[in-house]
């Protein structure tokens, strides 16, 4: 067997090493269940190197002798002091390589000697040297300097048939890039980059910080800044808020004893809407906005000629980030791969090319469908009862949970009607209604009561949907099997074309007819649809069930459908006479 060739990420906040092995791509566990190495180094008490997680811990209480983001120094000729030595760049980073080496070896069980590495597009020449250089310090031939979102790329779309262009829109932790690149086959070239070295998702956790400061302030008048343990352990309930905040609509924050004031324990407890702290991080998505228009206009390339936004980075998850990309490019993005893993997965699939294995982009379990519920809200400029609300998108691996808050809209209300639907139209009265419930027994208060919705898919493809008022915890819930399947063939299709149809595009409509029943179908309903544009009520009526007749015809045996088909034509007969 020829020796492996691992693919490494190998990140400013943290690091993943991949292999490809009989076609699958593996990121290898650093420990078990964890994939992710921080990319820290660090001398521990006894004089031992510390590589990951245990240099992470040793930070706080250890800063000189522990060396983070050392990739924002690569290129440079600078000493980088770490307990009574100095280093350079390169060692630094090989000291991580190594560590991913040698995971590598412990779980392929062989020597590894060879590797692909990826660095970010804009990097300079003499930054990929000193990348290629820190690799050979740990003992690894740098087969290949391959750029982070050409990884990404390959980790979506290698194997794809055609040209294609995409967005890689990476929001790391500290940093953020945006490459549009053009892909052809698995061949990647990066067309423009743009980015911000100083913004990510520790600056979302940092406006968390900030706003639990000021209110202790104004709450209790303290100024907990002072307190350095006060502010790590904000620092940390900030970071795990946001990351709930992804998927619920509200997030608390719970400190006990976080610090003394006038002798006595403040215990913090402070809720936080995802509403407010969108408006927190607005700015900071905007800003990723402008620098996405930017590489645009670097490749020569405007919004319409993008057919894909990929997601990157462990930040991408924040709702926000897809919700802004689809609103300003008019193209929900693709985050269906860990963002986290996608580039050290794509690493390995170049490593796979190289050696000549074969290799196809990384396959997930994903709905296939996105399901949601209604609300009254603005469709087209007017209030409209029926607005379609998605809370799980197309294309989100499973299993997955995701909670959106709605509120009652009049004074007493004491239930509500949850309608469960699954599809893509703003009107929920044109998708799939696939299940109801009602939420009774709400206290009677003003309008505006929330109720905290959630949506839940699991491995089995059986919906759980609930309802629960978030003043009383009262909640209702229904079960839905086989979603993932059970409207495939028949109903979806039928009511697309249903709507297709109606609107004049007949290109969707599907059958299992012979291709000359097909063919004159389609003949027919496009002249249905003329003619339905200028029928009086009852012809139209008419005209609709006969039309209806041939779509539920479509999967009956040819006979019938035939029936169906003579009896369309013979009603557009009589209406053209
Ligand atoms: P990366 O540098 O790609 O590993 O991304 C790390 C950043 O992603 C950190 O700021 C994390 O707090 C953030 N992050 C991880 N998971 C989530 C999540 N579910 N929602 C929002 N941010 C997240």
């Amino acid at each position: 067997m020829s020796e492996s060739i691992i693919g490494i990420d190998l990140g400013t906040t943290n690091s993943e090493v991949a292999i490809v092995k009989d076609g699958r791509v593996t990121v290898i566990p650093v420990s078990e269940g964890v994939s992710i190495l921080p990319s820290v180094v660090g001398i521990a008490d006894d004089g031992s190197l510390l590589v990951g997680e245990a240099a992470k811990n040793q930070y706080v209480l250890r800063p000189e002798r522990t060396v983070r983001s050392i990739k924002r120094h690569m290129g440079e000729f600078v000493p980088v002091k770490m307990g009574d030595k100095d280093y350079s760049p390169q060692e630094i980073s090989a000291m991580i390589l190594l560590r991913l080496k040698k995971i590598a070896e412990d779980y392929l069980q062989q020597p590894v000697s060879k590797a692909v590495i990826t660095v970010p597009a804009y990097f300079s020449d003499a930054q990929r040297q000193a990348t290629r250089e820190a690799g050979e310090i740990a003992g690894l031939t740098v087969v290949r300097i391959i750029n982070e979102p050409t990884a990404a790329a390959l980790a979506y779309e290698s194997g794809h048939i055609g040209a294609k262009k995409a967005l890689i829109y990476d929001l790391g932790g500290g940093t953020f890039d945006v490459s549009v690149v053009n892909l052809e086959g698995d061949v990647v070239e990066v067309l423009a980059s743009h980015g911000d070295n100083h913004l990510g998702g520790d600056d979302f956790d940092q406006k968390i910080v900030n706003h639990a400061v000021q209110h202790i302030l104004k709450q209790h008048g303290v100024d907990v800044k002072g307190s350095a343990t006060a502010m790590a352990r904000l620092q940390r309930a900030a970071e795990a808020a946001k990351i709930t905040l992804s998927d619920q609509p509200y997030a608390l924050i719970s400190e006990e004893y976080l610090i003394e004031n006038n002798g006595l324990p403040l215990h913090l407890s402070l809720e936080i809407s995802r509403e407010e702290y969108q408006e927190m991080i607005m700015p900071f998505i905007d800003a990723t906005l402008d620098a996405t228009h930017i590489a645009l206009a670097g490749a020569g390339l405007t919004v319409s000629d993008i057919d894909e936004i990929l997601l990157v980075g462990g930040a991408t998850r924040t709702p926000l980030v897809a919700n802004r990309l689809e609103q300003t490019l008019g193209l929900q993005p693709r985050g269906e791969l860990n963002p986290d893993l996608c580039v050290a997965m794509g690493a390995a699939i170049q490593a796979a090319i190289i050696q000549g294995a074969k290799t196809s982009s990384v396959l997930v379990d994903v709905t296939p469908y996105t399901f949601g519920t209604s609300a009254i809200a603005f469709l087209n400029g007017e209030e409209y009862p029926y607005c379609f609300v998605p809370l799980i998108r197309k294309n989100t691996p499973i299993p997955v949970s995701k909670s959106e808050v709605f509120f009652t809209t009049h004074d007493g209300q004491t239930k509500v009607d949850i309608d469960v639907y699954q599809g893509e139209d703003p009107d929920a009265l044109n998708n799939i209604e696939i299940g109801r419930f009602l939420i009774e027994g709400l206290r009677k208060t003003s309008s505006g009561n929330p109720i905290v919705t959630t949506f839940a898919i699991d491995v089995d493809g059986i919906l759980h949907v609930s309802s629960r008022e978030k003043a009383t915890g009262l909640e209702h819930s229904i079960t839905i099997n086989n979603v993932l399947t059970r409207f495939e063939n028949d109903k979806l299709d039928e009511a697309r074309a249903r709507i297709n149809t109606l609107f004049g595009e007949q290109d969707s409509v599907q059958d299992n007819a012979s291709n000359q029943n097909k063919e004159e179908l389609t003949a027919l309903l496009e002249k249905a649809d003329r003619l339905l544009k200028n029928a009086g009520p009852e012809d139209s009526a008419d005209l609709v069930n006969a039309i209806e007749a041939v779509k539920d015809a479509r999967d009956q045996p040819e006979q019938l459908l035939r029936q169906a088909i003579d009896d369309l034509a013979d009603l557009l007969y009589y209406m053209e006479t």
